[in-house]
């Protein structure tokens, strides 16, 4: 089975982390507590990183919030994106408080003379920007001219607040253009995707809560990494903020585009399961959450398909009611009984990633 051939897109930076080129396509979350509360900020951040986030963005409705970044940005490890809507003068500040890069439209900060303005502010402080097109505010122009939200009135304007950076001669962007309908965001991913080689970050906003959300930022975020369109993405997700860099993650192991953690394959057990498969995986993902190291588990119930599927992971069980056979590197390694399985494949995994290290 071929790799998928990523789009060629130009590479920019958002603080430490490359984005776009041959990066790493990086899983971005958002905060939401309040950015002037720098205490519960910062520990929802942490959180993020535990999890893998690569990036996150922390919201600045007003000037405290901007100023806040400054301690928050020296308090966290991964790069803060700010995000700005209106007011110019909350970029500028953003910038200036350690932001690494700006969510700002140009197109609705109030004119050419406050784009320079920002651009000259990212400029000096090393600071990307993100142009970020939703289908939720697209200015009226757009709206008169197609009647509705649709993809090519995204990719339309997308490319006009481009242009607005390029006259700045500021190339340091990246593009999305979300929207809560899948179809249409797809449609204007795979559009924008031909006219320019900026780097696009990927999201279906407003996705819904926990299952709702992931299916559909799966389908969406994943018809597109499926052509090579992608190099960052959100998972927007109304539920804990764990959950969206989880979530991207796992979209993309699905696509063998990036692995990070622990990738269980288990089966959905039938009255062949030798033990409890379904209380076993829900320990497992608990308990190995904190695994970076990419380490792929087989957890099946029975030997139907239990030693093909342990052949291609790292570890593997194989269900055998009180008779369970461990598996390593798809040999058989040992038998365990029920109550012993989380705790061997906690420590087989464990030692692996500490190996990795
Ligand atoms: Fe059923 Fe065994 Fe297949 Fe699991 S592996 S679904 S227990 S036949």
């Amino acid at each position: 089975m071929d790799k998928i051939k990523r789009r060629k897109s130009r590479q920019i930076r958002v603080g430490n982390v490359l984005v776009g080129g041959d990066s790493p396509i990086s899983v971005q979350s958002m905060t939401n507590t309040p950015t002037t509360d720098v205490k519960a900020t910062v520990e929802q951040i942490k959180r993020q990183e535990r999890v893998g986030c690569d990036i996150t963005r922390c919201s600045c409705p007003d000037r405290d919030s901007a100023l806040a970044l400054k301690e928050i940005t020296r308090q966290v490890n991964i790069p803060v994106v700010a995000d700005i809507h209106f007011d110019y003068r909350l970029g500028i500040l953003a910038a200036e408080n350690g932001a690494a890069c700006l969510r700002i439209n140009p197109g609705n900060i109030g004119g050419a003379d406050r784009v320079k303005t920002v651009v000259q502010a990212a400029k000096d402080y090393g600071c990307s920007i993100r142009i970020g097109v939703n289908g939720g505010s697209l200015d009226k122009k757009l709206l008169e001219k197609y009647g509705e939200p649709c993809a090519d009135a995204l990719v339309e304007s997308a490319l006009e607040q481009a242009k607005m950076l390029e006259d700045n001669d500021f190339r340091e962007f990246k593009i999305s253009v979300k929207s809560s309908n899948t179809l249409m965001m797809i449609d204007a991913y795979k559009k924008l995707a031909e006219k320019c080689d900026y780097p696009l970050h990927l999201g279906v906003t407003e996705a819904g809560g926990l299952r709702a959300g992931t299916v559909k930022s799966a389908m969406g975020i994943g018809a597109l990494l499926m052509e090579g369109i992608g190099d960052t993405l959100r998972v927007s997700l109304t539920a804990d903020v764990e959950e969206e860099v989880k979530t991207g993650y796992e979209i993309l192991k699905a696509l063998d585009l990036r692995h990070r953690g622990v990738r269980i394959i288990s089966c959905p057990t039938c009255a062949r399961r030798g033990y409890d498969v379904q209380k076993t995986v829900e320990e497992l993902e608990k308990r190995l959450s904190h695994i970076a190291a990419p380490i792929t588990l087989a957890v099946m119930g029975c030997v139907v398909n239990g030693p093909g599927e342990a052949s291609h992971s790292d570890f593997g069980v194989c269900g055998g009611h009180d008779d369970n056979m461990l598996f390593v590197k798809g040999k058989p390694y040992k038998k365990v009984k029920d109550e012993n399985i989380v705790d061997e494949l906690v420590n087989l995994v464990e030692a692996k990633a500490k190996e990795e290290k």
